[in-house]
């Protein structure tokens, strides 16, 4: 008899989290013989967690807030974006190594890809520069995003995140309306209902948005924000934060498993989820 196989995700807090139902729906869409399951863990515990998945043989681990940067320095190597930003989401076994990777950046830039959305020789505004913001300009860098513009409230931060890629620089406002591809990756906007949101829940002025733009926002909680939808008004093409979430754990489950998931399975099981909490 088989031994179902255990993969989790690591956080604080988990209790909200869309991966369980993200994940699980994949593996038994795929008839893959794992339960994913989702521990509390308390900052400073991320090296007790990973001697755990040690101990316990657990096959694939994510990583969320706050043990991201902790999960780099437990693991015994780290992939080229991982190591360039010292965080780590996803955990895996290499021979009898666990082998640290971030797939966010990547799962960013393969949802727009998913959606016809080319970033190579694009440029590119991001607004926001905390964990979100860093892995996508790492990624974005290496992809060949033409320019980088990073607009965040705290400019020391977007200092720090524009080191990440050559073609990175801080930007302003001003950058928006220039840019083919405009993302939110603050939390600008997130709990908040977009029928009440006022002008501080959007993360820029929506009339720097043009039809000429696709328009990304990485928060997902509400799924349409506010801000996605005066970008629709202004006729941007827009992409919710779903599409990174999904992606992101679709690549999870490549590193795991060597086999692509159905993406479509996960995003439907998410969006039921999600159904339940729109604020
Ligand atoms: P984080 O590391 O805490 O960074 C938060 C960012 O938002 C910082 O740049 C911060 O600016 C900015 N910010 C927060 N409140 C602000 C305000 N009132 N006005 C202006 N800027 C503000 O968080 P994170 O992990 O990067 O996550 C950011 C967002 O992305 C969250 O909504 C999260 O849910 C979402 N996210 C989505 C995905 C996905 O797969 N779709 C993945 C990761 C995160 P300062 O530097 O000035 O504090």
């Amino acid at each position: 008899m088989s031994q179902r196989r255990v993969a989790a995700l690591i956080g604080s807090p988990v209790e909200h989290s869309l991966s369980p139902v993200i994940h699980q729906a994949a593996f038994d869409a795929a008839g893959v013989d794992w339960t994913y399951a989702a521990f509390e863990v308390a900052p400073g515990g991320a090296g007790e967690a990973i001697a755990a998945m040690r101990v316990l043989g657990i096959v694939g681990l994510s990583v969320t807030m706050p043990h991201k940067h902790d999960v780099a320095a437990a693991v015994d190597r780290l992939d080229p974006a991982a190591e360039a930003l010292r965080s780590v989401n996803t955990v895996s076994w290499h021979d009898d190594e666990l082998v640290g990777s971030s797939t966010d950046g990547a799962g960013f830039v393969s949802s727009l890809a998913s959606d016809g959305v080319e970033v190579a020789g694009a440029a590119v505004a991001v607004i926001g520069a905390g964990g979100a913001a860093r892995s996508i300009i790492d990624e974005l860098g290496r992809v060949g995003a033409a320019s980088i513009r990073v607009i965040n409230r705290t400019p020391e931060r977007a200092v720090s995140a524009c080191e990440l890629a050559a073609v990175a620089a801080v930007g302003s406002s001003d950058d928006i309306a220039d840019a083919h591809i405009v993302v939110n990756a603050s939390s600008v906007g997130m709990g908040v209902d977009p029928t009440t949101a006022m002008a501080d829940d959007l993360p820029c002025d929506p009339s720097l948005l043009n039809a000429a733009q696709v328009v990304v926002d990485l928060v997902y909680h509400p799924l349409q924000t506010a801000w996605l939808l005066q970008a629709e008004g202004a006729g941007a093409r827009t992409i919710d934060g779903l599409g990174m979430l999904i992606h992101q754990a679709a690549l999870q489950q490549q590193v795991w498993l060597g086999q692509v998931p159905d993406v479509g399975v996960m995003r439907r099981a998410a969006e039921v989820a999600l159904a339940d909490r729109q604020p």
